[in-house]
């Protein structure tokens, strides 16, 4: 597999982040990742200006952040040319999405924070929508508002990295709830905005600038073949396939800041045939699957299936015969510190669930 790393859910100045796409770009270079995807509040103006392409060996994908009338129910959309729409309800632009061949993703669906009255939470609610591709399972900038008080605001601010533990254990309840019934991709995103901010009263600090927030949450994208990088004419093509592999869940989420997570491989075996993570396998019966899971580098492992871990143990590998049906994913921790989070591989029945 071809493994491609990038930033998911950012803000420029086409919205409400502060910096302008050639600093994004440059900062997304300066730190070595593959690609980022753009998602600027209810516009794909930066598309039309042209951004969206090579860019400094950075793949850079315009989608937008889509929100309904009261500000809710933030949606990230990916592979369109035009918005499906304003002022209209979520079920309606996650069904629109997916008919105009674009994928889709639910932004922090589970957002609690309430330390900043001006930055309120926004949660998802519209659940009764059956259509979304995926959910960001790990939201940079939500874990970290969440955790904010008086007392370690100061220390926040300076270490926006060190902030973050792991992805919210209701939405990954959530998660695996919901990959019972069908495939729903997680993915990671940063939700930079490189705010600026009035620190303690003393001085004006840029909170999270884009190359800080760059080296952190990333979402790990797996491909068949090679993206052809900087050749401007098969940039549609492979565009298209990395959407692809995000909307089958090839892909995985990791947070780099505590250890480099290329070469992190999930995948279940028979005697004949190979899966991926995002995969659906007909369960073959009882010891005939074994599940693999290779880390970069030695870690706590966790093997859960329908949410429930199976086996814990530190390790850079583990095979796990496969007795039963399920939604099975990994994750790995470094110090008590989320780093790895796989996506599904689904074992179960004829009609699609496990
Ligand atoms: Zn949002
Ligand atoms: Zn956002």
């Amino acid at each position: 597999m071809h493994e491609y790393i990038g930033a998911v859910h950012i803000h420029s100045n086409y919205s409400d982040g502060t910096g302008a796409f050639p600093d994004i770009i440059r900062a997304a270079s300066e730190v070595g990742l593959d690609f980022i995807m753009m998602t600027d509040h209810n516009t794909l103006r930066p598309k039309k200006d042209g951004w969206e392409g090579w860019q400094q060996n950075v793949m850079v994908l315009v989608g937008y952040e889509i929100n309904d009338r009261a500000d809710r129910n933030h949606y990230l959309a990916f592979g369109l040319d035009k918005t499906v729409g304003v002022r209209i309800p979520a079920q309606e632009y996650v069904r629109r999405v997916r008919e105009r061949g674009g994928v889709g993703f639910i932004a922090h669906p589970d957002e609690e924070r309430s330390s900043m009255p001006e930055h309120p939470p926004y949660p998802w609610t519209a659940w009764d929508s059956d259509a979304f591709d995926g959910i960001e399972i790990w939201n940079h900038m939500s874990e970290w508002m969440e955790g904010l008080t008086e007392e370690n605001k100061f220390q926040r601010f300076i270490h926006p990295l060190r902030s973050i533990t792991a992805p919210p254990p209701k939405t990954l309840a959530r998660w695996d709830a919901l990959n019972r019934t069908r495939r729903v991709v997680g993915i990671g995103g940063t939700d930079a905005h490189a705010h600026k901010a009035d620190v303690m009263g003393f001085f004006d600090v840029e909170v999270f600038p884009y190359k800080v927030m760059f080296k952190s949450i990333h979402t790990h994208v797996l491909l068949d073949e090679p993206i052809r990088i900087m050749e401007d004419e098969h940039f549609e093509e492979d565009k298209r396939r990395l959407h692809d592999a995000l909307r089958q869940g090839h892909c995985f989420v990791a947070n780099s800041y505590y250890g480099n997570a290329r070469g992190f491989a999930f995948y279940a075996t028979t005697a004949t045939e190979t899966w991926q993570q995002g995969d659906f396998i007909l369960f073959p019966g009882e010891g005939k699957l074994a599940l693999h899971v290779e880390l970069p580098q030695r870690a706590r492992l966790r093997l859960l299936r329908n949410g429930a871990c199976v086996t814990e143990t530190e390790t850079r590998e583990l095979t796990h015969t496969v007795r039963e049906t399920g939604a099975w994913r990994v994750e790995a921790w470094i110090d008590d510190r989320g780093w790895i989070y796989s996506n599904h591989i689904r074992i179960g029945h004829e009609d699609g669930s496990c």
